[in-house]
């Protein structure tokens, strides 16, 4: 049996086609995936707003392809069953599987499926039986079922009080473009975002050097971006204390709450995320930061828009976009990188196709001697698509 990745066209909201490579298939290279994988999404529709303030119920994703070929003597019948666990059956269907038969004709034919129920704990995996033996020849790729879920993001330039530092943040096209690209087909996730426009704030004093203090390093560690501004403690104790974004986020975050009075403000949805663009870090070899912990999503998404030696070759909106998406994936729950040392066979440049790529590299020698789909890499692994949309505990 040879899997194929099918590229779907028409699925994007813009009508755009979708990028091979970025289609909510994992072919399996990595040595945590034991069988190729997919992720389907569970059928339903959403309701929201159009652009006339109407509601209307659209349809959400709802099934993905793979193309098949059988290199069997017999057509297979192709059957989904989850495996028990802790010895209990789980009889329940969880995806369909159209069409159910595959020819003995050595040709690729696209296969459907589809979520209709849940995964509770595990991907459904996918068994061919032989049609003429009923034989059953095992399984030949795992299904993580992915329910719909929407985001609400809030973005803010942030510059200083006195007009200088002015961040360029990707066009809101641009951002809905990339985060559909990655996020729809890949993770079942939709993204609204909203731009707050400019935030002014005297927040470059430490040191006073046209930059925003970031410490990410353990050798000159400063702090763990924006702990404090919410109350929680510093989990690390070389941690001292934020210079920069924690007092700027505590006056931005204050002011709202003065002005709200006894009401709520955006980030009090439990659905919305912040979202602070900056000029420039005083690290400018990382593209932004975001806590990991899913309880502390009150804490900003921080990426920074300007770097020195920006590539003529790169769209700069785009390539903004793309690390915004990659931030917003570790602020979904996706701690891990992909790195050139694991993963994937093939070295660095193979490993440049994920969005969780360590170093999303602007360097220009680097980037220069990639193709497009590494300037902008979009793509996800199981174990990404996993984390990002948390279903169950990732089994291996
Ligand atoms: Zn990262």
């Amino acid at each position: 049996m040879n899997l194929r990745e099918v590229r779907q066209t028409g699925l994007l909201l813009n009508g755009d086609p979708e990028d091979k490579g970025c289609t909510g298939f994992d072919p399996g290279q990595s040595p945590k995936v034991d069988l190729a994988a997919l992720m389907a999404p569970i059928q339903t529709t959403e309701t929201l707003p159009d652009a006339n303030g109407n509601l209307v119920t659209s349809q959400t994703p709802a099934s993905n392809v793979v193309s098949m070929k059988n290199n069997s003597k017999h057509a297979l019948t192709l059957v989904p069953h989850t495996p028990p666990l802790n010895n209990i059956d789980d009889p329940t269907i969880r995806v369909t599987v159209s069409p159910q038969t595959l020819p003995a004709d050595g040709r690729y034919h696209d296969i459907t499926f589809t979520g209709v129920a849940a995964s509770l704990d595990r991907p459904v995996r996918i068994e061919a039986f032989d049609n003429i033996t009923a034989e059953n020849l095992g399984d030949i790729l795992q299904v993580d079922v992915k329910s719909w879920h929407r985001w609400f993001i809030d973005y803010y330039a942030v510059s200083e009080l006195n007009g200088s530092l002015q961040p360029t943040p990707p066009l809101q096209q641009t951002l809905q473009d990339q985060f559909d690209r990655i996020f729809r087909s890949q993770a079942n996730l939709g993204f609204t975002f909203t731009n707050k426009g400019t935030v002014a704030d005297h927040y470059d004093v430490s040191p006073h050097d046209g930059n925003l203090r970031v410490s990410f390093n353990s050798l000159n560690k400063v702090c763990f971006l924006g702990w404090a501004a919410l109350g929680a403690s510093a989990s690390d104790p070389s941690c001292v204390k934020d210079t920069e974004l924690t007092p700027m986020y505590q006056r931005m975050i204050t002011a709202q709450q003065q002005a709200a009075g006894q009401n709520p403000i955006d980030l009090d949805n439990p659905d919305m995320f912040y979202l602070l663009f900056f000029k420039q870090f005083d690290v400018n070899t990382i593209g932004g930061w975001s806590s990991t912990a899913l309880d502390k999503r009150r804490l900003p998404s921080v990426v920074h828009t300007n770097y020195a030696d920006f590539p003529n070759l790169l769209d700069q909106d785009k390539f903004v976009a793309v690390a915004t998406a990659h931030e917003i994936a570790h602020k979904l729950g996706q701690a891990d990188h992909v790195t050139s040392t694991k993963d994937v066979t093939g070295g660095p440049d193979a490993n440049a196709v994920y969005l969780m790529f360590t170093p999303l590299s602007i360097n220009r020698d680097t980037v220069s001697k990639r193709g497009d789909d590494k300037r902008y890499p979009c793509r996800l692994r199981q174990e990404d698509w996993n984390n990002v949309n948390y279903v169950y505990p990732t089994p291996r």
